[in-house]
């Protein structure tokens, strides 16, 4: 009898303890507002932000509603509006292409290399190619391009870079964390990824106008005195008649559940890598799977874990999927001709004329993606492992 995997793929840790507190203490006090504070209360959103500035090193941060909301405020706190390219990854998830759109202005895509990063050769022609001054460059699944290549680029060019760290809170490109390289870096807080509040999202930044902006088109009114990981109030008085309010705030609720919680984030960071390296030993040296290489310099979070199959025929890569359903090992193609659930490709985003990229393709069609939340153990991950071996060795 072959072993069958019993976990949940979408199943995330509780809420703990300590955070149910102190949610249950701001719906005790009725004050959920960001702006309803006391005289003398920064309020759990203003703390919140200035811990997650202290955090990752940045000079300024903006609690939001989510981190398409983040998106889509760096976009037009950086100056995009209606007819303007951004050129952004082929390989990323669709609020990203949605958040440049949502403005008028239309992404550009850039191809993927087989390590799952922007393809930096492509980047060069395609900034040449579209003019674009902006790119929203997505960590995809966690995967870190070489950021100082990418940065000697983007600054040789005039480029602007807002980072998507949708998937690398808590990562770091030699030692700096993710998301600090560009003029704005970008978090979601969604169920889903490193930290829960179901959904909300940052974004920081240590530039005087890129804050002030994105503080005023959150809907922060002229109340963005109250904020306290923000530049001074002479930024805004500059600011304050020109930016229009896109409301997009968190409330306290939601950060007071997140500052538990992103204490605890480096601990978690720990916990997901051993379970990725688990599966990465359990998958090495299997005939015709191939392991992302991870470079030295990258310090990544392990929440998900991709593979290729390369060159593979679609009829194969199904049946190879079936085959690990039916053992309880849900795995995600993202070479799927329809896009299923959360995955999709840059040719299922129609709002987009088609923009051909035949060798990203070649990798797209090959990429397999298995979530690794943290209700599964490590010894649960080396069953993982054992099913995908077993079933890539069977298809064959
Ligand atoms: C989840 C996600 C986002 C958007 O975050 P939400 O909080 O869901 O709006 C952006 N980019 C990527 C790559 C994501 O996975």
């Amino acid at each position: 009898m072959s072993e069958v995997f019993k976990g949940n793929f979408t199943q995330q840790e509780p809420i703990s303890e300590d955070a149910i507190e102190a949610a249950v203490a701001v719906m005790r006090s009725g004050r959920l507002h960001r702006y309803n504070t006391l005289p003398n209360e920064a309020g759990e959103v203003a703390e919140l932000e200035q811990e997650f500035a202290a955090s990752v090193g940045a000079k300024y941060c903006l609690a939001v509603a989510s981190g398409g909301y983040a998106l889509g405020c760096a976009l037009r706190a950086v100056g995009v509006g209606a007819g303007d390219t951004v050129l952004t990854n082929a390989f990323t998830l669709a609020p990203v292409p949605g958040a440049i759109s949502a403005l008028g202005a239309t992404p550009v895509f850039v191809g993927v290399t087989d390590g799952l990063v922007i393809d930096l050769d492509d980047l060069q022609v395609k900034i040449h190619t579209s003019g674009a001054k902006v790119l929203m460059l997505s960590h995809m699944r966690g995967h870190i391009v070489d950021m100082d290549a990418l940065m000697y680029i983007c600054n040789g060019a005039g480029v602007i870079v807002i980072e998507d760290c949708a998937h690398t809170m808590g990562a770091t490109w030699d030692g700096v964390p993710s998301g600090r390289h560009g003029a704005v870096g970008c978090y979601s807080t969604q169920t889903y990824k490193h930290i829960n509040s179901g959904e909300g999202g940052f974004l920081v930044t240590d530039d005087d106008e890129i804050a002030a902006k994105a503080i005023m088109l959150s809907g922060s009114y002229m109340l963005y005195g109250k904020h306290t990981a923000a530049p001074a109030p002479q930024v805004f008085e500059a600011i304050k008649y020109d930016t229009p309010n896109v409301s997009g705030r968190m409330d306290h609720l939601r950060a007071a559940i997140l500052r538990v919680q992103l204490r605890n984030l480096p601990a978690q960071v720990e916990h997901w890598n051993a379970r990725y390296r688990t599966v990465e030993n359990g998958l090495r040296d299997v005939e015709g799977l191939t392991i992302i290489q991870r470079p030295q310099a990258e310090g990544y979070v392990g929440s998900s874990f991709q593979f290729l199959l390369l060159d593979w025929p679609d009829d194969k890569i199904e049946a190879l999927v079936a085959a690990c359903l039916k053992r309880g090992v849900e795995l995600k193609w993202f070479g799927a001709p329809e896009p299923v659930a959360f995955t999709s490709r840059y040719d299922s985003w129609r709002y987009v004329d088609p923009q051909p990229l035949p060798d990203s393709d070649r990798v797209l069609k090959a990429i397999v993606d298995m979530r690794l939340p943290l209700t599964f153990s490590v010894e649960d991950c080396a069953q993982l492992a054992r099913i995908i071996k077993d079933e890539v060795l069977a298809t064959l």
